[in-house]
């Protein structure tokens, strides 16, 4: 075409077509799923628009938001429409193909090393799925703002852009044209695309449509030669035999006639509106993997589904994820990660909004739907309104009442020690579930103690670690203080690099001879954790490596201190010079004849090597 103008791909986006027009990977269904989940998208966009300025919705056909889906088997084209917000020229441009994003690269890589293509949309690259079935795309858009325009690739590297004088009018929104290949003939089967939008797209809150054949019945003029040249006779002339002659055979019949319509493949179905007892395991499953654009085979590790009620009304469904997702830890303190979709009476407004829940719960999915907020008003408006404020305090309580009950449920805990065998039997299919939680989210918990003041007692019970008698098994706080020595008035911890190194402490002697329990913490965050959870349950925690360590009354101590005054006074001075602050006798060691121990208020040595080894 004379006026399209040629782009080339950014490297990243260009290898990852590559990579994907040479797949072999055999779940080619994906891409219906990306192009519906894009036009929902889209949809998304302009109903919200429209919301403080309804004439963007535009009359007649171009005001309803759907999502059409059509066949060409003779030019092999399936057509993917929606009447969603669609792209100016520029967006085009930058959206499809010149701008890589974050994930893109993140996805190239996963790739290469053997990841699974299957998890193409968490990683914000979608679109370029359509390479798996087709050789050649385009994407026809009109956005309010512009004139329509086509964009076009046969992923070779490049891409077109023409305005568009030859397709029909859009009136708003985009349709993606896909030439399929050879081998992705199948998607030219009415089945096939019911099937797959019923398994994928259930939940896509918009109306999804297939220009479908139908068989109908009809009403044919009937009569006893069963001619068709005789339907040319006036129809008038045998009405008037029917109603004169009564005993007459019916002078119609049924015959099947082949016709196109517009077919509805799903039923739009608000889980999080439904009564939750009405809600069936499967279907929450379901609910989440379309959520969450995972379509692995495994189940959210846990849900909550509830209602709150009073001055601010909203329902909610949260989910523990069954894996933390690549980039969770990423860029933590500066992204905005937030995984819950806020819908204000169905619509969605956002899932941009970083103040539903805190941070160290963004590994949470889900979505949140009021009917107290105000639907007129600004992103900025709402996201200052007074009633976010209540859904979060209820949604982080909530949240970790749900991940308390992970616990609770799982027979390897020591919370359900009092439970009866009977009561553990039934609980055998939870058993490991909350290691398997702590495994992939207990850092998140963490970060959760030192961001969350008011909620760190609730977090503290959630924490897990091991320690001197766990025999590598998590032990929780309830548990350590359970087993506490009678007389011992502290949480004895040693920080270090692995529990390895720490089994081997000096600093541990005299507290395995006596019998106290240890808690290791290995993992870098522990030691700022420390900081912040001073007590818990009365008890103070007391680093073992550290100045304070008190292990009942030793009546020979202050004896010793004496005769030895000389000794340690000397020795003192003599280190004075290292930055020594004091010299003691203490009952802390077994074997070991000193050691070197941190001051209360100071760094342990193993904070210090994090320190330093964060600023070389
Ligand atoms: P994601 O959907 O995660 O953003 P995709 O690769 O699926 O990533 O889509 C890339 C971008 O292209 C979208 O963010 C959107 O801006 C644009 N886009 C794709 N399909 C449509 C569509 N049907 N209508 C409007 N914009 C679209
Ligand atoms: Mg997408």
């Amino acid at each position: 075409r004379n006026s399209a103008e040629k782009f080339e791909f950014q490297a990243e986006v260009s290898r990852l077509m590559d990579i994907i027009i040479n797949s072999l990977y055999s779940n080619k269904d994906i891409f219906l799923r990306e192009l519906i989940s894009n036009a929902s998208d889209a949809l998304d966009k302009i109903r919200f628009l429209a919301l403080t300025e309804k004439e963007v919705l535009g009359e007649g056909d171009t005001a309803k938001l759907e999502i059409q889906i059509k066949l060409d088997k003779e030019n092999k084209i399936l057509s993917i429409r929606d009447r969603g917000v669609g792209m100016t020229k520029e967006d085009l441009i930058k959206n499809l193909g010149t701008i890589a994003k974050s994930g893109t690269s993140a996805f190239v890589e996963k790739m290469q090393t053997g990841g699974d293509l299957n998890l193409i949309g968490q990683f914000g690259v979608g679109f370029y799925s359509v390479y798996l079935v087709a050789d050649y795309v385009e994407v026809v858009s009109k956005h309010n703002d512009d004139k329509q325009y086509v964009w076009e690739s046969k992923a070779d590297g490049s891409f077109a852009i023409s305005e568009d004088t030859w397709n029909e009018p859009l009136g708003r929104g985009t349709e993606i044209k896909l030439h399929l290949r050879d081998e992705a003939k199948e998607y030219l089967e009415e089945g096939k695309l019911k099937e797959l939008v019923k398994k994928y797209s259930e939940f896509i809150n918009f109306p999804i449509y297939l220009w479908a054949t139908k068989e109908v019945d009809v009403e044919v003029p009937a009569d006893e030669e069963e001619s068709s040249e005789e339907e040319s006779t006036p129809e008038t002339s045998e009405e008037e035999e029917t109603e004169d002659e009564e005993e007459k055979k019916p002078k119609t019949k049924t015959v099947k006639e082949t016709t196109t319509e517009w077919e509805l493949l799903n039923d739009m179905k608000a889980v999080w509106l439904r009564n939750p007892k009405e809600v069936t395991e499967e279907e929450y499953a379901k609910f989440y993997h379309s959520l969450a654009k995972d379509f692995g085979d495994d189940k959210p590790m846990s849900w909550s589904h509830f209602s709150a009620e009073g001055d601010v009304e909203f329902k909610a469904l949260l989910f523990v994820p069954p894996k933390a997702p690549h980039d969770l830890y990423e860029s933590y303190y500066n992204a905005n990660k937030s995984n819950l979709k806020l819908f204000v009476r169905r619509v969605f407004i956002s899932d941009e909004f970083d103040d539903l829940l805190p941070k160290y719960l963004s590994f949470l999915m889900g979505i949140v739907d009021s009917d107290t907020l105000p639907l007129n008003v600004s992103r900025e408006m709402l996201q200052q309104h007074s009633s976010l404020k209540t859904i979060k305090k209820k949604l982080i309580r909530k949240a970790l009442d749900m991940i308390r009950k992970l616990a609770e449920e799982d027979p390897d805990e020591y919370s359900n020690k009092e439970k009866t065998d009977e009561e553990k039997s039934a609980m055998e299919k939870k058993r490991g579930q909350y290691a398997k939680f702590w495994n992939e989210f207990g850092k998140s918990i963490k970060l959760g103690i030192i961001e969350d003041a008011t909620n760190r007692n609730r977090l503290a019970k959630l924490l897990r670690f091991e320690s001197s008698k766990s025999d590598g098994k998590l032990v929780s706080l309830d548990e350590y203080i359970s087993r506490m020595k009678s007389g011992q008035k502290d949480i004895f911890y040693l920080t270090g690099s692995s529990k390895e190194q720490l089994e081997k402490s000096p600093f541990l002697e005299q507290l395995t001879k006596k019998n106290y329990e240890v808690i290791y913490f290995t993992d870098p965050v522990d030691e700022y954790l420390m900081q912040y959870l001073m007590d818990y349950e009365d008890k103070k925690f007391q680093n073992v490596s550290k100045e304070g360590l008190k292990l009942g009354k030793d009546s020979k101590l202050k004896d010793l201190k004496e005769s030895f005054k000389e000794l340690t006074d000397w020795w003192k001075k003599a280190l004075d010079t290292e930055g020594i602050d004091s010299v003691k006798i203490s009952n802390r060691l077994h074997n070991t004849p000193c050691v070197v121990v941190t001051s209360k208020y100071g760094w342990s040595s193993n904070m210090e090597k994090i320190m330093q080894a964060q600023t070389l």
